[in-house]
């Protein structure tokens, strides 16, 4: 059984790896007071997926958000799914696909969350943390790199220190202030809200569009209400981050590859939006 998808788009191809699932109550999901769809209870339990994303564009070989499921697990058990069995490892799935790791030219984190960024480094035998995609440039969003969470955890929080500490500490960190396109055709934009420095990924080729679009959506019913976001989240900025991806996805009729929701695409209705898986 393969977890990984191949789709084309335009000259891009895109794959995407299921890595795991995590199992997060609605009321850890949403925040206090918000007013949930018909049906949804906040002691609803969910299994998250989990996914990381490959785009080979021109002579780019980009890794998107590398999760390695294992190690998160290490630091946030609460996350786990009795009885589950999860997918082979990322870095196993992309051998498996043909993706080699020495041979990723970029590597684009979305946001700070452990989630998104703890495939980035792996740990070697000696226990030494080293870059997981060693020919890479990394690129994270500054406004996280800055934060005062971010800052304080790299001094008090091994899993940080081992990931973006090793990625800074080894010259291969670039920090994002504005859009930047990466390579040809592949702009990596500021959405903050999930986080301060927040990012998406869109990629267009031969008129077809392709967004990576991290945590700017955590379950379909964000998109179908942007106003039900979590607790962390910033709700001026990320409001303003979602109606503009709303609008820009759907007149584009975009492919769209959220980190908890998969592949799908922004449906527009007269009054609102809706995700329909691809
Ligand atoms: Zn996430």
């Amino acid at each position: 059984m393969s977890y990984f998808r191949r789709i084309e788009v335009g000259e891009a191809v895109l794959t995407t790896f299921l890595v795991g699932k995590l199992r997060m109550k609605t009321s850890e999901i949403v925040r206090p007071g918000t007013e949930l769809p018909p049906g949804v209870s906040l002691d609803d339990v969910n299994d998250l997926p989990v996914y990381s994303a490959h785009i080979a564009i021109g002579k780019a070989s980009i890794v998107i958000d590398p999760c390695d499921y294992e190690a998160l697990l290490q630091v946030d058990a609460s996350v786990k799914v009795p009885g589950y069995t999860p997918p082979p490892p990322l870095l196993d799935q992309m051998a498996q696909a043909g993706i080699g790791r020495a041979k990723i030219t970029h590597v684009i984190l979305t946001h700070f969350h452990s989630d998104h960024i703890i495939g980035s480094t792996l740990k070697e035998a000696n226990g030494k943390y080293v870059p997981a995609f060693p020919s890479a440039r990394y690129y994270l969003g500054a406004a996280d790199w800055n934060s005062a969470d971010v800052q304080a955890a790299l001094k008090e929080n091994p899993e940080y220190a081992n990931t973006l500490g090793v990625l800074n500490s080894s010259k291969m960190l670039s920090l994002l202030e504005r859009p930047v396109e990466i390579v040809p055709g592949l702009i990596v934009v500021p959405m903050p809200g999930e986080s301060p420095g927040h990012q998406i990924v869109r990629v267009t080729s031969k008129g077809r569009v392709l967004y990576c679009i991290g945590d700017l959506f955590h379950e379909p019913m964000d998109v179908a209400d942007p106003r039900i976001m979590s607790e962390w989240n910033d709700p001026v900025a990320n409001l303003r981050s979602r109606d503009l991806f709303l609008v820009e996805a759907s007149v584009n009729h975009a492919l769209v590859v959220a980190g908890h929701m998969g592949v799908g695409r922004i449906l527009r209705s007269p009054t609102s939006y809706g995700w329909k898986e691809a």
